[in-house]
């Protein structure tokens, strides 16, 4: 092993398996045509590895949906609900466990983020009584293609431990069963696999978690019984995302036959692993970002593969991406339309594969001209891209502790916010965007395309807003929004309007299933040319007596959501941002708009892995939305969103943010949220969802009254808002209409139950 890639991404250049697995879904192709999708994808993958020179060949990292489902699958472990009569797991009975099956209505597996990607997996649901059925059927054919292409095959393999640990919970004796249970099988198919294959990549990413006692001496446990079962193949442990820290002795001492590190963000391991490493194990070093789009500067990481082999010996060395590619586009070459010296800073998965290689390959006059090129390149990029703004910096370094605060604490804010706004007890209110119909797009596309000119859009967005408001006050809400049709995406949307931001034109990412994002890149410093959201609001706002509450992405959220510069640290950038969001606040406040909401949908998921770096993280996160915000008269009313459930643990961080309300997700898990508010007094307002978005099912009145009166236990009237648990964007008209219509309902009935209790 001298150089290999923990994975590739699945979606194809120009998302082939995503039009294949949809069409597929809709009964356009057959399973016979989505398998010869697959085929040509893969064998695509490993030609684009071959001709970066890679001589490990990885497999078993596709997916037609998420790799976690597919190892449920290998292992036969699917949940009774699905199975059918015969209990062959065909690829009808693969789709329903993603997606549910709506003619029997079963409901879909869960799904939930991958670590502090961006990626979702399909959650186990492992029963009190494990059995199997293992088909590694794919994986021979896969390993056998390579073969025939004269290379050598790994295959990727998720972890027992991890198959466990990111399954639904269960008891400890439950655990300890499948822990026994999952290695007799992973033994079984290792000592097969091993046959075959040249090598066995066994992915733990649990291992850089922070782990129990019990579990971390369960896990250790399993891996010393599967390490050597693979032979004559050989077994690469992996885990990233994070450093190993105090589990890095359990994987030394386990017994495999390489360990992979994960150099982006697990650096710290390297000395300790270089002490603690048996004699007899190779070490695979994770230089090449799997995270991020940036070119490596391959000088330096030759530096890393070199002192490490002189350390450890030739033999015991091998270089790697960090993490698997699926978190980064396909490639660079597809991108016409980015300027020359922002390509120069980047790789996409198809470069990462030849800088993979080149960071192992032997002294040579192409690899010496390789190593210009690329230092060249590097050169180019920090020269033009990343060159400072000093006002911007300069900006910066001003920033004061006074500008983080509001000037008033909430109870005098509430006063003086009250005094104007004059909101009936449980005010209605939704989180932002209304239906993005086929004719908003339709518009929007053409527009992008040059096919009507702005003028005539601009129109045609007014018209919308007018739409929009009308409705909201037929349906009787008390604070209305202008509905956000001229955002294709929260993020794109402002990041396009902000200096320092670049995007892609088909730099597509997966997110889950056939569907994917297309990150913006931040590549220099912020700055707003110009207000970005006034007009659309102030427009809202002349057309009715109602207030109208703005809509702004907050700095957390672009961060998260955007591939990020590196030559600075994360928080400066999102300080910059928030300056940038501040700057929209003021010009919103001086035109009139008084009620303002900024966005954090991803504040919890930027979350550091482990419990000893949320903190850090979590101080300057909230300090960007207290920068962003808090510049702010106390008569005008902050709102923020959240749109997930747990947060119990940083519900302090949550109301250091002093946003005068806020709205969280709460109705698909029947408001069990508000156990955060029962041992921690929340001081501001909140509004718990009261009905699911994301279900085009049509809530009861009775269920959202009951969902408001169990928040009417944590929370005193006087604080509560009444919305929808998120944006709705994703539903039709005919959907979110009479869900709203249902909610003001509810407010009412309760205010009048409410009232007659003061009278009473
Ligand atoms: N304001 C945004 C919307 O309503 C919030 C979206 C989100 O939370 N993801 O669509
Ligand atoms: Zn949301």
């Amino acid at each position: 092993m001298k150089a290999h890639i923990l994975g590739f991404p699945r979606m194809g250049r120009n998302r082939e398996l995503k039009q294949a697995v949809e069409r597929f879904q809709r009964g356009k192709i057959d399973a016979a045509a989505l398998q010869a999708c697959a085929a040509e994808l893969k064998q695509n993958h490993w030609q684009t590895q071959a001709d970066a020179g890679l001589s490990l060949l990885t497999c078993g990292d596709f997916s037609f949906y998420d790799h976690i489902l597919d190892t449920l699958c290998l292992l036969g472990l699917v949940p009774e609900r699905f199975q059918n009569e015969d209990r062959v797991v065909d690829l009808t009975t693969y789709f329903h466990m993603a997606r549910g099956d709506r003619e029997r209505n079963i409901a879909a597996m869960e799904m939930t983020k991958w670590f502090d990607t961006n990626y979702h997996y399909l959650v186990p649901e492992l029963p009190d009584q494990p059995r199997f059925r293992i088909d590694s059927s794919g994986l021979y054919r896969d390993i056998e293609q390579i073969q025939a292409m004269g290379c050598q095959a790994k295959v990727v393999l998720p972890g027992p431990v991890s198959l466990v640990l990111l399954a639904k919970p269960m008891s400890a004796q439950l655990r300890r069963r499948w822990f026994d249970a999952l290695v007799e099988a992973y033994q079984t198919l290792l000592r097969r696999l091993g046959r075959q294959a040249a090598w066995i990549q066994l992915d733990e990413p649990v291992a850089v978690l922070d782990l129990d006692e019990d579990i971390r001496r369960e896990a250790h446990g399993v891996w010393r019984r599967l390490a050597g079962t693979a032979a004559p193949a050989r077994l690469l442990f992996a885990a990233y995302f994070a450093p190993y820290g105090d589990n890095l002795d359990l994987v030394c001492d386990s017994g495999f036959d390489a360990v992979h590190l994960d150099l982006q963000r697990g650096r710290d391991d390297l000395d300790a692993l270089l002490a603690r490493l048996p004699s007899t194990t190779t070490l695979s070093l994770g230089l090449v970002d799997g995270r991020n789009i940036w070119k490596t500067d391959l000088v330096a990481a030759r530096r890393c593969y070199q002192a490490v082999a002189a350390r450890l010996g030739p033999t015991r060395v091998a270089a790697a991406t960090s993490c698997s590619l699926l978190h980064v586009p396909v490639d660079l070459a597809s991108e016409t339309r980015l300027s020359a010296h922002l390509r120069d800073g980047m790789a996409f998965a198809v470069q990462k594969c030849v800088e993979t290689a080149l960071i192992a390959a032997p002294e040579s006059p192409t690899l010496e001209a390789a190593l210009a090129d690329n230092q060249a390149a590097l050169a180019r990029f920090r020269e033009s891209a990343l060159a400072a703004r000093p006002q911007v910096r300069q900006r910066l370094a001003n920033v004061t502790e006074t500008e983080l605060t509001r000037s008033s604490p909430y109870a005098r804010r509430r006063r003086a916010q009250a005094a104007w706004l004059k909101l009936p007890l449980l005010p209605t209110t939704t989180i932002g965007s209304f239906p993005q119909t086929t004719a908003i797009r339709a518009k929007r596309r053409q527009f992008k395309r040059g096919e009507m000119n702005e003028q005539a859009y601009r129109q045609f967005l007014k018209d919308e807003i007018r739409h929009v408001i009308e409705r909201q006050e037929a349906l009787g809400l008390d604070v209305l929004v202008h509905g956000e049709a001229e955002r294709n995406d929260m993020v794109e949307y402002f990041g396009e309007q902000l200096e320092g931001f670049c995007f892609t034109e088909n730099g597509w990412v997966q997110s889950y299933g056939s569907r994917c994002v297309k990150p913006p890149i931040i590549y220099g410093d912020i700055q707003r040319a110009k207000p970005m959201t006034v007009d659309w609001i102030t427009y809202a706002q002349s057309l009715t007596e109602k207030p109208v509450k703005a809509m702004l992405t907050g700095p957390v959220t672009l961060l998260c959501w955007s591939f990020v510069r590196e030559d600075v640290p994360r928080a400066m950038v999102c300080r910059q941002l928030a300056l940038a969001v501040r700057d929209e606040v003021a010009d919103l406040e001086q035109a009139g708009v008084r009620l303002i909401q900024i966005d954090e949908a991803a504040l919890r998921e930027g979350l550091p892995l482990r419990k000893a770096d949320q903190n850090h993280y979590l101080s300057w996160a909230v300090d960007a939305f207290r920068l962003a915000s808090a510049g702010v008269a106390d008569a005008t009313q902050i709102h923020t969103h959240m749109c997930y459930s747990a947060f119990n643990e940083i519900i302090e961080w949550i109301a250091r943010l002093d946003a005068d309300v806020v709205s969280i997700e709460c109705s698909r898990s029947g408001m069990t949220l508000l156990d955060a508010f029962e041992s921690y007094a929340y001081p501001n307002e909140v509004g718990p969802g009261v009905y699911d978005i994301h279900s085009p099912r049509l809530p009861r009145l009775d269920e959202m009254v009951r969902l408001l009166q169990k928040a009417l236990q944590y929370l005193p009237a006087e604080r509560l808002w009444v919305n929808p648990d998120c944006g709705l964007k994703t539903r039709r008209w005919e959907e979110c209409e009479p869900a709203l219509a249902v909610m003001v309902q509810a407010a009412r009935q309760l205010r009048l139950h409410l009232s007659a209790q003061t009278v009473g």
